[in-house]
């Protein structure tokens, strides 16, 4: 059975105490979760993540990083600092940092080479907004986003990546894309990464994923898991989104 991989974004959000509670809560939930879970954090929350999940039955990492290693850029964090604390993936070209700090195509290739340099999983986000989907986009506008990344990494390290689908108008509206939306452009995308290795990576939906549509979206062939925003603040309904996102992956696997 293929595992769903299930990405908390907490943004600038969250505290001490909803970590320990959701890592209470999945603890009480008992060992067989289905799924594979990853909280990424605000940094300020990465000495406890690595206190509190230290088993690793449930991995934690960054939401973004400076390109470099090291050096003078002040309030940055490096790829390197989270790989040191523990932490396993970092978020790269989530569209709030392409949208507020102009983040280009470039910007984002550089800082996912940057996490594979460390040795940490870059997902990598791509989605169109919504004058692009009205304009018929989609397609053209996620596929230049994915190249700029994708072009110059060898098939071994193009393996290591996480590509995350998010349209842009379907980030924190509760408007989600229907399954068949998402289909379709993981299909496209999973083409594209074919053309550059075997193995394709996983390829994430989000926006506006809750509880009560995970499985419709991870019953899709090419969903192969989900990043969840808002849904990943409240314990009770992260803890249940993960829960039904293993069921359907025990269903995906028996159908
Ligand atoms: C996100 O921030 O990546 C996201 C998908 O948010 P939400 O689930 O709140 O739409």
């Amino acid at each position: 059975m293929k595992q769903p991989l299930i990405v908390a974004n907490w943004k600038m959000n969250g505290s001490e105490l909803l970590l320990r509670d959701l890592v209470r809560a999945f603890e009480h939930q008992g060992p067989d979760l289905a799924a594979q879970v990853v909280l990424t954090l605000p940094a300020p929350f990465f000495s406890l993540a690595r206190a509190l999940l230290e088993s690793g039955e449930i991995s934690w990492g960054g939401q973004n990083i400076h390109w470099q290693d090291e050096g003078a850029f002040t309030g940055e964090i490096s790829a390197p600092m989270i790989a040191a604390m523990g932490g396993t993936h970092c978020i790269v070209g989530h569209s709030e940092r392409r949208q507020g700090w102009a983040e280009t195509d470039q910007v984002v290739a550089s800082k996912a080479q940057a996490c594979l340099r460390a040795d940490i999983t870059p997902i990598v986000c791509v989605g169109e907004r919504l004058e692009e989907r009205q304009q018929d986009k989609t397609m053209e506008v996620v596929k230049r986003q994915l190249e700029a990344v994708i072009t110059n990494l060898a098939p071994a390290l193009l393996e290591k990546i996480v590509v995350a689908y998010e349209p842009v108008w379907a980030i924190g509206t509760g408007q989600e894309a229907t399954p068949e939306m998402a289909q379709e452009v993981h299909s496209s995308l999973k083409k594209l990464l074919g053309t550059q290795c075997l193995q394709s990576p996983p390829v994430l939906y989000g926006g506006s994923v809750k509880a009560d549509n995970v499985a419709a979206l991870l019953a899709m062939d090419d969903v192969d898991g989900v990043l969840v925003g808002g849904a990943s603040l409240v314990t009770e309904e992260f803890v249940r989104l993960c829960a039904y996102a293993g069921e359907q992956a025990k269903n995906n696997s028996n159908g």
